[in-house]
This record gives structure tokens, sequence and C-alpha cells, in this order.
């Protein structure tokens, strides 16, 4: 059986000022990495099928039905502007609606250079290419909205970093990939035109229910606002909120120097080029709600009366701190198996005040939570056990607890050890760990097990 993708290409029909059509760049030997079946499954795609796509999972041929752009978009990178960035190595073949009716883009990641590539060379190395797939696949198990992996293969070429290293491709899915950078871009230009026609295509795909710009900024905050306290309930850093990097959809995106805390400590940061902690995990929500802010900037100009847009979506943003706190009360007040409520806040705040005080593990505090072995996470064990008093009197649902807090991330030294082993040849730490991140509520004592000291990662890098 051939590859069969029913594709149907909205973006590509929009007007042609908005991306470059070219198809990918051929690449020598490619070779599958791996394949998503059940992903492929829901998109209406034959596993099998895929498994034997080498080809056009690499770029090298075009499935038919193809409709190859890579999608022009601006945005502010750490605070400054940029009005030209685009997908430089990224490029789009099509839309696919799944069997669930939900519309995917389908993307190659590392597809060869474009008109946006500016100094870079559009490929992908193995590493990012096999973190992104084992991050987006264990934020999509813990229930968190992101783009997916739907296949990854090796291009049998070498890509030039620091170091020689051997080339791979993303196949990556998502609701889609507009960013926030995307409105900003046609709003830079003075474009209205191509503003009006993303506006309303953004509403057609993403939020039906929407009557009009405002009604979009209002419900793309409110997914936002949910996002980012899954973020932080997962101990989770993405590292480059950049608003080119902030998808319309509510999915995460772009996942370059992210990583999951394992020390816990609000002021966490990894990037590298993170230098003042503008994307450090405490000030993820003060970043969306500026990113947020951008948007409602570039959605001005599709308003007939802009001052009394601009008065109205000042409102509107006004709004981001308080639907913010109400979902970091879900999401933490969960964590602790409970309906909290403002008078919980300071017990979650408590517990968290003790776990950076002690260093303890993020995830295995709230992974043990309940249990004797939630003890032995705190060096101040009679802070932990007069805390723990306090919360045992909420009656908190264990079941909760367990449905909400992983046992297993994907702790970025382990991706570390399987990229380490990749770019060797050897994918099988991939593999185990690839199957254990997607069941992340089973516990797996070799995933579940912190950095010893000299294990532990304290930078990590865009890996373009
Ligand atoms: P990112 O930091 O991954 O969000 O990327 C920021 C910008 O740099 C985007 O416009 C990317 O398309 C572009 N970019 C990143 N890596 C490369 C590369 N290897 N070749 C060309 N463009 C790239
Ligand atoms: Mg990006």
């Amino acid at each position: 059986m051939t590859l069969h993708i029913p594709f149907d290409n909205s973006y590509a029909r929009l007007p042609g000022r908005m991306f470059a059509a070219l198809p990918p760049t051929p690449v020598r030997a490619p070779r599958i990495i791996a394949v998503n079946d059940g992903l492929a499954r829901l998109m209406g795609i034959d596993p099998s099928a895929l498994a034997r796509a080498e080809a056009e999972l690499a770029g090298n041929a075009l499935p038919e039905g193809a409709a190859p752009i890579a999608q022009a978009y601006a945005g502010h990178q750490f605070g400054a502007w940029n009005p030209g960035l685009g997908d430089g190595r990224a490029i789009l073949l099509g839309e696919v609606v799944g069997t669930d009716g939900i519309r995917r883009d389908i993307v190659l990641k590392g597809a060869g250079p474009t008109p946006f590539s500016r100094m870079g060379d559009g490929r992908a190395w193995l590493g990012p290419v096999l973190r992104e797939y084992l991050v987006s696949e264990a934020m999509a198990a813990m229930g968190v909205p992101t783009t997916r992996a739907l296949a990854a293969v090796t291009t049998g070429e070498d890509v030039y970093r620091e170091d020689r290293l051997p080339g791979a491709i993303l196949t990556r899915v998502a609701q889609s990939h507009v960013r926030v950078g995307t409105f900003q871009y046609f709003a830079a230009r003075g474009d209205g035109e191509a503003l009006a026609a993303l506006a309303d295509h953004v509403i057609a795909r993403h939020y039906p229910q929407a009557t009009g710009p405002a009604d979009l900024l209002e419900q793309m905050m409110a997914r936002q606002a949910r996002l980012i306290a899954q973020w932080m309930g997962l101990g989770f850093i993405h590292g480059v909120m950049n608003t080119d990097n902030m998808a319309i959809s509510g999915e995460t995106i772009d996942y370059g120097p992210c990583a999951f805390m394992d020390v816990y400590h609000p002021d966490t940061v990894f990037s590298s080029i993170d230098r003042t902690g503008r994307y450090a995990w405490s000030n993820q929500p003060l970043i969306a709600h500026w990113n947020i802010a951008q948007f409602a900037s570039a959605l001005v100009p599709l308003m007939p009366d802009q001052d009394a847009a601009v008065e109205d979506f000042t409102a509107i943003i006004n709004r981001f701190p308080a639907l913010y706190r109400a979902a970091w009360l879900e999401v933490f007040g969960q964590k602790l198996g409970l309906a909290a409520t403002e008078d919980d806040a300071a017990l979650i705040d408590d517990l968290l005040a003790l776990m950076a005080q002690d260093g303890a593990d993020f995830t295995n505090v709230f992974a043990r939570l309940g249990t004797p072995a939630a003890r032995d996470e705190f060096l101040d064990r009679a802070g932990f056990e007069a805390w723990e008093t306090r919360w045992q009197a909420r009656g908190p649902d264990t079941a909760l607890m367990a449905r909400t807090n992983p046992q297993v991330i994907p702790r970025t030294h382990l991706i570390e050890a399987a990229i380490t082993a990749g770019v060797t040849g050897d994918l099988g730490p991939f593999h185990a760990m690839l199957a254990a991140v997607t069941q992340p509520f089973v516990e797996n004592a070799a995933y579940m097990r912190p950095p010893a000291e000299d294990e532990r990662v304290l930078r990590t890098f865009c890996g373009t």
C-alpha cells in the first residue's frame, strides 16, 4: 500500500503573500526512526504505509495532495521586535481532518532552506528531533495541549553546528501553526486584508464560537491561562516564550531548550541564552500576559474604531491575571486532590515554599504525597509533617491525585542520555524512554529517579 493522506489545505488557499510555496529539499539516505501509530490512525493515515514512507517523511517525495508552503511570521524574541522570521526550516505539507473531526497541519521540521531561512541551513540534527518527539508526546499523554510527533527520520546527511552531527527531520502535527507572530507580521506591514483573512481562518478553525476579534482575544486568552497553569503544574519550563512561539490554538509549540525541573525552585531557568531569566518557571504567566497583549495590539487594525478597540482590548487583557489565578488554583488544587478555593492558596504556597527551601524533587513530591515516602523528599520533616496534617484535614481525593500527578516525566538527563546513544546509532534508549513517558501515570522506577549530582543538566540549548 502506498501512503495516502487525505489532504485539505485551507492555509494554502489564503492570499499568496502569506507564505512561500516551495517543496522540501531532498536528503541523501532517509531512514525511519519512529512512527506514531495511534496519531496516524486518528488522522486517517494507515500506520503501516507510514512506516514505509521514509521518502515522504524526509521530503524526497511529495504525498499526493500536498501543497508545501513555508509560513511567514514575525515576533518579539526576548522582548525585541523582529519583523521577519517565518518558517526557516519547516515546511507545511498540508492539512488533514482526522476521524475526530479535528483539522491538523502536517509539517516537516528540518526540511531544508526556505526564503525565511536567513543564515540558517534549514536543517535539524538528531538531538532536538528526539527531544521534541519525547517531550511533545509526554505532554500529550499528560493531557497538555501540544503539537505532536507523527514520525521522525534520519537523513543520512550531516549538519554542522558546533560539531558535525547526524541530520534528522521531525514530522510535526499541530491544530495549526498560526502564532501570535503570524498576526504581528501582517499588522506591522499594515496589510489589513491578510490580517482579516488570517483572523477569519483562525476563528473558523479554532474558535468557531467567536463573533469577532474581541471574542477571539478573550477565548484565546482563556486557553493560554489554562495552558500555562498546566505547564506550571508539571514543573515545565518552555524556555523560549517568544511571541512567534505562542500558538493561537493554545497548544504548546516549539520545544527548544525546554525542560522539566527536577529540584524545585521558582526561579529555575535552563536555556543558555536566557541570561536574565525572562522565561524562568515563575515568570511564565507574566510572559504569557505580555504576549497576549502583543496579540491584542495586532488585532486592533481589524476594528473600525481603533481608539474604542484599544480600550476594549485593554479591559479584556486586564482580566488575564484573574483567569490565570483560577486556572492555577484548579491545577494545583487537583495536584493536592482538592477542588481548591482561594482559601487553599496558602496550603499550596506553603508546600511549594517547603519544597524550595529543601530543594525537593518537584515531580516526586506530588507523585508521593499521601504515602509515607513523601516525607523522604524533605529535609525539614517536622515542617512537612505539620503541612501534611493541615492537608489531610481537607480530605484529599487520592484517585484525583493519581490521574493528575505524573510518576514519569521526560527528565532532562535521561533525554540527554537517549540523544547521546542515538548519535552513535543506538535508538534503544530513545524507544524505551518514549514507552515510559507516554505512560506517565504508571510507576516506572528506572525513569522516576532524579539525576545524581554528576548527572544534572544545568543548561539546555535551542539546538536548531
Ligand atoms: P526558534 O528559535 O526555533 O523558534 O526559531 C526562530 C527562527 O529561526 C524561526 O524563524 C526559525 O525558522 C529560524 N530557524 C531556526 N533554526 C533554523 C535553521 N537551522 N535554519 C533556518 N532557519 C532556522
Ligand atoms: Mg519558533
